[in-house]
């Protein structure tokens, strides 16, 4: 099978050589020199599935501000969605008309025992979210609007705890590990070169293997079950639609239908921002 337009959804903190949230978030020298090698590995990537044959690129910037990239510098030709609202989040421009999804530089979930800035959207306010009973990070989450739209997410990159995470629901991914996690903020990191070499085999691979790898594979329905850190932000969380509380910092939410699913979640994310002081 080949791929003809590939979906990226770029985080930052599973680039090779960043361990640092001053690497992450600017406006620092740190943070130019980690946008930088950010830049490198999704070029890498769009280079790899070029060479598979993909066509046509959409790079979603979905950390922080999610404005990390020079536009002109992406390669591929690719089309970049940045800026600071999308009702989707991590996972906006994505539809059926995608071969295949890439997740670049991610990174494991909040509790993870050995995960670089490990985190679940936002550190602040979220302490673990579960997926049909399994404790999920970002990937499993967004990987809720890939079923959706029938998209295999084919490739994912970051630590060994995002290559572990990501295959709970897509068992064959092509999961490129660029680091190994001494703790939350230590890491053993690929030179960049390595590193990118590395990603552009991973994506090459990935577009080849993708009736392999098949879309997400997440029961449904589904339940996401969430934990906060305070019950002020599960109080807050009930005030949506079909989310109930389960325990006092913990509220529950059922979906048949991920998209639908996600859209809660990112809700909830939003709202607790208000709480999260
Ligand atoms: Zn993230």
């Amino acid at each position: 099978m080949s791929a003809g337009r590939v979906y990226l959804s770029t985080d930052i903190e599973g680039t090779a050589g960043i361990v640092d949230w001053g690497q992450v978030l600017g406006p620092s020298q740190e943070y130019e020199v980690g946008r930088r090698l950010l830049l490198a590995e999704i070029n890498s990537a769009i280079d790899g599935a070029s060479e598979a044959g993909a066509t046509s690129f959409l790079v979603n910037d979905a950390h922080a501000t999610m404005t990390n990239l020079p536009p002109a510098a992406i390669h591929g030709e690719a089309s970049y969605l940045s800026g600071r609202y999308k009702p989707l989040y991590m996972m906006e421009g994505l539809d059926g008309s995608f071969d295949a999804a890439f997740f670049i530089a991610y990174h494991g979930s909040i509790g993870h025992e050995r995960a670089i800035l490990a985190h679940t959207y936002n550190p602040g306010a979220i302490w673990e979210v579960q997926l049909n009973g399994t404790v999920v990070g970002e990937s499993a989450l967004n990987a809720l609007v890939a079923l959706h739209h029938g998209v295999p997410v084919a490739l994912i990159t970051g630590d060994q705890a995002t290559a572990d995470e990501a295959r709970t629901f897509a068992p064959a991914i092509e999961a490129v590990v660029v680091k190994r996690s001494v703790s939350r903020f230590a890491a053993e990191s690929l030179h960049p070169r390595a590193a990118c070499e590395l990603i552009r085999a991973g994506a090459r691979s990935a577009v080849e293997r993708l009736g392999e790898i098949g879309p997400p594979q997440i029961d449904l329905p589904a339940t996401l079950d969430i934990t906060f850190l305070t019950a002020d932000m599960a109080e807050a969380a009930t005030a949506i639609r079909g989310v109930v509380r389960s325990s006092t910092r913990s509220v529950t939410v059922k979906d048949d239908e991920p998209l639908a699913l996600y859209r809660t979640f990112v809700t909830i994310v939003a709202l607790t921002r208000g709480v999260a002081g």
